[in-house]
């Protein structure tokens, strides 16, 4: 395993060779359009992750119970997109060919690009399921075509498999009419989630989580917060329904910790990346 992270955590951890899972953080925010902070996203969760209980009553499942190690967070450069994402693509790439499934904290949204693309080399029929208030499919950002924006637009150009996006409350018009011809998109909630099940059957799965998807009630610490979002409880209920997939991988991006005023964002998210784990360490269907 040629990785540039240090193992940092023990505890439910298991070492890097034994695990079948493993999470990462990638703490990148260089193209945040409104307000930056999601590179102290990976810090926060694991300064709070061991305030929350390993079993889920949601998905009576145990963290315990799987082989799982947190290889710490990936040090990024800033100033070349590129690069970074390079750097990423590269990093999964590794684990993917040693046959572990990744987990990766976020940074912001475009760190999801690389990290599917590398998912699809390994597995070209791969589908993804975006949890999301905001579509991400513009074609151009502040004439960048890379950017939490645009990702799941560079995204959609790269995949085979269908793009299911849930949760979409926000974006332009053109984003919207993108959607409903190319995508499988479900607006405002996650209505849809049951018959994307069925349609999706066997075919490879890698769920992207931005965490802007719950209302801001629950959520207001992250970098582009929008009003009339899911509740936590309809998350747990769409990451349930997900269970008889075959996730391949997941992330969970956008978490900004320093509006975090009352810590309740970081602990939110910490749960929701247990259910994330759990749901992903099942046996492969
Ligand atoms: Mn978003
Ligand atoms: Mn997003």
């Amino acid at each position: 395993m040629k990785t540039h992270i240090p193992k940092k955590h023990e505890g439910i951890f298991t070492s890097y060779a034994e695990s079948d899972v493993v999470i990462f953080g990638v703490p990148y925010d260089g193209t945040a359009s409104y307000r930056p902070g999601t590179r102290f996203g990976p810090s926060a969760i694991r300064q709070e992750i061991d305030g929350i209980e390993t079993y889920s009553p949601y998905l009576d499942r145990d963290l315990s119970d799987y082989k799982i190690c947190d290889l710490g967070d990936m040090p990024m450069h800033f100033g070349s997109t590129e690069k970074a994402l390079d750097k990423v693509r590269h990093e999964v790439r590794n684990i993917l060919n040693d046959s572990k499934k990744t987990v990766v904290i976020g940074g912001e949204h475009l760190v999801s690009l690389p990290l599917i693309e590398a998912y699809i080399e390994k597995y070209p029929n791969l589908h993804v399921i975006q949890f999301d208030a905001h579509a991400d499919l513009r074609d151009e950002f502040v004439n960048e075509k890379l950017s939490h924006a645009t990702v799941m637009r560079r995204v959609f150009e790269k995949l085979e498999g269908d793009l299911w996006q849930f949760g979409i409350r926000s974006g332009t018009r053109d984003e919207f009419a993108f959607a409903d011809k190319n995508t499988k998109i479900n607006r405002f909630n996650l209505g849809g989630i049951k018959e994307a099940t069925y349609k999706i059957g066997s075919a490879p799965v890698y769920v992207t989580l931005d965490i802007d998807v719950l209302d801001p009630s629950i959520m207001p610490a992250t970098g582009t917060p929008e009003a009339g979002g899911i509740t936590f409880v309809e998350l747990m209920e769409g990451i349930k329904a997900l269970s008889g997939l075959n996730i391949v991988g997941a992330d969970i991006m956008e978490l900004s910790p320093h509006y975090d005023q009352s810590g309740v964002s970081t602990s939110v998210a910490c749960k929701t990346l247990r259910e994330l784990l759990l749901v992903l360490s099942q046996e492969e269907v």
